[in-house]
């Protein structure tokens, strides 16, 4: 890295700011996420997954 912080892609958090950031090719998730991830990869294929309890209120794509 050329000196530049670490950041979630997902919530955007540091990785100062999280207790472990998982570096991808294009993007980083940090345990919280992954957390999040993995509870709604275990959803049940029949739940329509537009619950609001699915997703976190401060996950959001950034503009680009
Ligand atoms: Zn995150």
């Amino acid at each position: 890295m050329i000196g530049k912080k670490l950041r979630c892609s997902f919530c955007g958090k540091g990785e100062d700011q999280v207790r472990k950031l998982v570096a991808g090719a294009k993007a980083h998730i940090c345990d919280e996420c992954v957390a999040i991830a993995d509870r709604i990869m275990k959803a049940s294929p029949d739940d329509p997954g537009d619950s609001p309890a699915a997703k976190p209120p401060s996950w959001r794509v950034p503009p680009k």
